[in-house]
């Protein structure tokens, strides 16, 4: 039995991966960062400037997205480039991995991290917003994924998908959003198995995030729900960290996050209850 539990514990680092990250490790890498003007993808161009990498980010709002650059190149980016335009459009989802390519002549990562802005509500059946709102989220996580594909493979890259608790747990309000989240995890993860069977070098860390204390986020929820948020700062550099590790997933923060799910898995109708009374419907936009 020593013997076993000796083995177990030895498998599980194996299989956990223990190596240290060191920001040495982003140094003149080639990234791509989806959904960089704000919130968490500014703060994770922000990171990988400091630690000298080459960074082409993106999102529709151009002033916003020469005020990031201007300042990655400030904290000492080894280059640093934005692309603007919709993610509603897959050809410009294509164009951003083409950008990079005519750029740097490859890729080592890839952060996917745009999000189709969110608010809360009860579903009100516009299936044609749940299906924008799929081309945002998730479509243009698949299509640039796509594209840079035989980049990725040529580096040995890694794909950072940013999702949510919502794309591991059911919440109310967010049907739309929660949709596309839970579909990235199931096109990820199956495809991470395939990567693995036919030894395609390419990691795919899925990150599950709690409240994180963006701008947005902040008034999406604001009077509705009250839980504390976490620094966005902080997040954006677990995000990288998991990426450069090459972990399956990061879970940020972690109690916030492990410990739903642990429950959904156990007592799935508990996990319900306490999330139903967190809410005050009264204050919901209609
Ligand atoms: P923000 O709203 O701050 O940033 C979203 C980014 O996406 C912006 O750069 C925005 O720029 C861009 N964007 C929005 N719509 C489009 C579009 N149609 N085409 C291209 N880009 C677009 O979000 P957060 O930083 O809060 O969230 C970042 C990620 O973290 C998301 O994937 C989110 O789901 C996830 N997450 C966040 C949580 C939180 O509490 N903040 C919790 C859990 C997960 P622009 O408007 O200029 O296009």
């Amino acid at each position: 039995l020593h013997f076993f539990c000796k083995g177990l514990i030895l498998a599980f680092f194996f299989y956990s991966g223990n190596e240290d990250f060191k920001p040495e490790m982003l140094k003149g890498k080639r990234v791509i960062v989806t959904g960089a003007s704000t919130g968490i993808g500014e703060q994770m161009a922000y990171h990988l400037a400091r630690m000298g990498s080459h960074i082409l980010i993106t999102a529709r709002t151009e002033a916003k997205l020469q005020k990031v650059v201007a300042q990655c190149l400030e904290l000492g980016a080894a280059s640093a480039s934005y692309i603007n335009g919709s993610m509603e459009d897959m050809a410009f989802a294509q164009s951003v991995v083409k950008k990079a390519e005519e750029l740097w002549g490859g890729l080592d990562m890839l952060i996917l991290n745009h999000v189709s802005p969110a608010f809360l509500s009860y579903f009100n059946s516009d299936v044609a917003y749940m299906q924008k709102v799929l081309n945002i989220n998730f479509l243009s996580y698949v299509t640039m994924t796509v594209a840079s594909l035989p980049m990725l493979k040529n580096s040995g890259g890694s794909i950072v998908v940013v999702s949510s608790l919502a794309g591991k747990v059911a919440f109310p309000f967010t049907v739309y959003y929660s949709a596309t989240k839970f579909a990235l995890d199931g096109f990820f993860s199956s495809l991470r198995q395939e990567f693995a069977m036919k030894n395609t070098n390419v990691s795919i860390t899925l990150c599950v995030l709690g409240l994180i204390d963006t701008e947005t986020a902040m008034k999406a929820i604001s009077g509705v729900v009250q839980i504390s948020a976490a620094p966005k700062e902080e997040c954006a550099l677990e995000i990288i960290k998991g990426g450069a590790l090459r972990q399956r997933e990061i879970y940020y923060e972690y109690l916030s996050t492990r410990i739903p799910l642990l429950i959904r898995d156990w007592a799935p109708n508990l996990l319900d209850y306490i999330i139903q009374r967190n809410y005050n419907v009264e204050k919901l936009k209609d």
